[in-house]
């Protein structure tokens, strides 16, 4: 249920729903509009009717939510949420790229490849320190290693960093961090993991599970929210099909699914959604047009050589090329992506700090 209130409604008629909310044991989420303040009721409300509210002074009206994802949904929250992570907004008119490898391999390779990308003009560096790896001899992330070479690779080029967290036990070491902290497909639904980031105020990005359906993924960023983090990014990484020419069947219609569902932000991975480099290029080109806020795409220096997922990653060169077709695609559907930044140019104590 949501309770509308009137655009002049006082801090004190506010609080007396939000009291009263709480006396009839459901909880509170107040969303505060430009003209109107929103109360999502969240909780079994099966015996709350909704003239309970409506009576209510500074109530415009209640409204009954049919979609089991309250918070998520468009409904409770008509507008577009927009996350800020250090200067970088996902979900406005810019699509944000997010890039670089799937594993954090050595010093060298992470700063190397954050550099190119950056210079490509992405917005946000991704590697992964824990890896959820298919076989338990495959190589497993550096670890705590892994995310201080992220630190320095963020600190060398000043891209934020995303990067997996896999357990309830190490969110706090990951959040320490992270700038943007990843729940992969594999994790989708480990509740004890979600409600765990939901008490964080830091962005999450979710990842479609490898045999999730939209609304599973729509529940499970509810789940992040119900525990007060509304700063969560719903990510589609294909599925798992009868298909076996790709990895995955990247589901391009979860992009305006989403959107037309949810007010959050549509991150496309065109990496894990095809599983081969050739066609990372094609499918990112396609995420843009059918809208997506913001790309995710593996890009490693040496893609034969590398740990994970060199099968689908993009050269440095390769990527910008990529970028620089992605500009033109974004432009044809009035959204931009952020020009290419030499990084000498732009940050000269990066010589320093490097
Ligand atoms: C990754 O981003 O490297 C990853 C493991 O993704 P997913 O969880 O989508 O497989
Ligand atoms: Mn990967």
């Amino acid at each position: 249920m949501i309770v509308v209130m009137k655009p002049e409604a006082t801090t004190a008629e506010i609080a007396a729903v939000l009291r009263k909310a709480e006396e009839l044991g459901v909880s509170t989420h107040p969303i505060y509009g430009e003209t109107h303040t929103v109360i999502a009721l969240v909780g079994d409300l099966t015996n709350i009717t909704r003239e309970v509210f409506d009576a209510m002074a500074g109530v415009q009206k209640t409204v009954r939510i049919e979609e089991p994802y309250k918070l998520a949904g468009r409904t409770t929250h008509p507008a577009d949420t927009v996350i800020e992570v250090h200067g970088v907004t996902i979900g406005g008119p810019e699509v944000v790229v997010m890039a670089g490898p799937c594993s954090v391999e050595s010093r060298q390779q992470i700063v190397e490849t954050a550099i190119a990308v950056k210079e490509a003009g992405a917005r946000i560096l991704r590697g992964g320190a824990f890896k959820p790896r298919t076989s338990p001899y495959s190589f497993q992330g550096l670890g705590l290693r892994g995310l201080e070479y992220l630190a320095e690779a963020r600190e060398v080029t000043g891209l934020p960093i995303i990067t997996e967290v896999m357990t309830v036990d190490t969110v706090p070491l990951v959040a320490e961090y992270a700038d943007i902290l990843q729940i992969g497909a594999r994790n989708m639904q480990n509740y004890g993991l979600l409600h765990a980031v939901g008490k964080l105020q830091k962005p999450v990005m979710l990842k479609r599970g490898i045999s999730g359906s939209i609304k599973e993924l729509l529940m499970c960023a509810e789940y992040i929210m119900s525990n007060g983090n509304y700063n969560v990014l719903l990510c589609e990484r294909g599925i798992r099909t009868y298909e076996t020419a790709t990895r995955n069947t990247f589901d391009l219609n979860a992009v305006p699914v989403l959107q037309q569902l949810s007010h959050l932000p549509v991150v496309a991975d065109p990496s894990h959604g095809t599983g081969k480099w050739e066609l990372v290029g094609p499918m990112a080109k396609a995420a843009v047009a059918a809208g997506a806020d913001a790309l995710m795409i593996e890009v490693h220096p040496d893609p034969d050589a590398a740990l994970s997922d060199g099968a689908q990653s993009l050269k440095p060169q390769r990527f910008a090329d990529l970028m620089e077709e992605l500009r033109r695609v974004a432009q044809a559907v009035d959204r931009t992506i952020a020009s290419p930044t030499p990084l000498a140019e732009e940050r000269p104590q990066a010589v320093v700090l490097g």
